[in-house]
């Protein structure tokens, strides 16, 4: 049985401030007890918030490649925690700098899952209905893993990505949960830290961690360790990448890129790992880019095999576009309704975020082509998309798919420029 923290809006604020009598210096952070295991660092996002608020954020950020809409309001909120500023920590309309964390902790943004996932599968996603007030919950306890749920009926959800004046922010609230994920609970310190029970206003002011919540973090996972590893550059030339930094082992590191492909089992696919990378002098990596599995988005380096939580560099963002795999921004989001299709029976193959009115290819591979299909089997469709960025199309599963795995991307041009999705897994019984 999971224990569930809730995060009320407004209304009780008063009462608790006065009875709370505290300066603003005051330590008031609180911790739920245990620490998120290793293992459990990744976070990701089943975007089924409804209502176009809080999906109509649709201008990409270079310091955040390839997530718009909720996701990237949520992407946000966790990388708020991380260790170091992310990337040049630029992207936000309500902070200056998203990444504040400073302790042996740093999230690693796996993007989209399938499904809402167990209660340990550290996805944040919607749930339809209200409770009283209450915002969005975290499931506990977060050692193994987790799970936040939005009420999604109950509050007009905003994606901003500036300050959100009406409605209800998603990227205060994900920080705020994210931050029960990470061990903290509520927080009696003046001056509405994120992790005070109750919000007033929007919650935008939650975005920005205050210095008991970072107080809290430190006292869980320790202040950054002056030797974590640190990422300053990523620089992609081909199939060529080259991170500048510091802190770096002379052979043994590890580096984390984001996982291409979404399957049924919710989890969105662990980060896809380079091995073995050696350093010039621990300050400089450089490593080809695998021939499959990973997209744009974000990335780390982990100086070692083994390991503790400073052994893990902040995470960077990443976006290989112009470069290998012939292309793959994954700016755009496929999704289908059932990820094992029976033959015979319909699927429904879904998409946001791509371009607008634009021609599309729903490409299919018996191999995993990702990021991007240069080459693939055959089509499953063609079409154009609405003058919102979305799309879907409907087929029967063939005969011929009887068990096999099949890849599946949608492609679009608009503008001369080559767009593409995520790509997605189909593994037919
Ligand atoms: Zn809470």
């Amino acid at each position: 049985m999971k224990n569930i923290l809730r995060l009320s809006t407004g209304g009780l604020i008063l009462a608790g401030a006065s009875f709370f009598v505290m300066g603003d210096s005051a330590i008031g952070y609180s911790t739920i007890g245990g620490s998120l295991n290793l293992g459990q660092r990744d976070f990701r996002v089943y975007d089924n918030f409804s209502g176009s608020p809080a999906n109509n954020n649709t201008t990409n950020h270079s310091n955040w490649p390839g997530y718009t809409g909720a996701e990237l309001a949520i992407w946000k909120g966790g990388a708020e925690w991380n260790s170091r500023a992310h990337g040049d920590g630029s992207g936000d309309g309500a902070q200056s700098v998203v990444g504040s964390g400073g302790a042996n902790m740093t999230f690693f943004w796996e993007g989209m899952a399938s499904g809402i996932g167990g209660s340990n599968d550290n996805i944040v996603s919607s749930i339809s209905g209200s409770s009283g007030g209450v915002l969005a919950y975290c499931e506990t306890p977060i050692n193994d893993g987790w799970r936040i749920r939005f009420y999604g009926d109950a509050w007009s959800w905003q994606d901003g990505p500036g300050t959100v004046n009406s409605g209800m922010d998603i990227q205060g609230v994900a920080c705020h949960e994210l931050g029960h994920s990470l061990g903290l609970g509520h927080s009696t310190a003046g001056g509405s830290p994120t992790m005070n029970a109750y919000i007033s206003g929007t919650g935008s002011g939650q975005r920005s961690i205050a210095s008991d919540d970072i107080a809290g973090l430190k006292s869980i996972y320790s202040a950054r360790d002056s030797n974590m590893p640190w990422i300053d550059n990523v620089a992609v030339s081909g199939n060529t990448v080259t991170i500048s930094g510091g802190g770096f082992s002379a052979s043994t590191n590890r580096v984390w890129i984001m996982n291409d492909l979404l399957d049924g089992g919710n989890s969105g696919g662990a980060h896809e790992t380079v091995a073995d990378v050696p350093s010039s002098n621990g300050t400089s990596l450089t490593f080809q880019l695998p021939a499959s599995g990973w997209e744009s988005g974000c990335i780390a380096v982990k100086r070692t095999t083994g390991g503790t939580y400073g052994n893990l560099s902040e995470s960077h963002p990443f976006d290989a576009s112009g470069g290998g795999g012939g292309g793959g921004n994954d700016t755009a989001n496929l999704t289908a309704n059932t990820y094992t299709p029976n033959i015979g029976t319909g699927i429904t193959f879904s998409w946001t975020n791509a371009p607008a009115s634009a021609a599309y290819n729903l490409v299919y591979s018996f191999t995993d082509r990702s990021p991007f299909f240069n080459t693939y089997n055959g089509l499953v469709g063609s079409g154009t998309n609405t003058a919102w960025g979305t799309g879907s199309l409907y087929r029967i599963v063939p005969n011929r798919a009887a068990g096999r795995t099949v890849f599946i991307e949608c492609q679009y041009i608009a503008g001369g420029v080559v767009y593409d999705t995520n790509t997605i897994r189909l593994d037919v019984p």
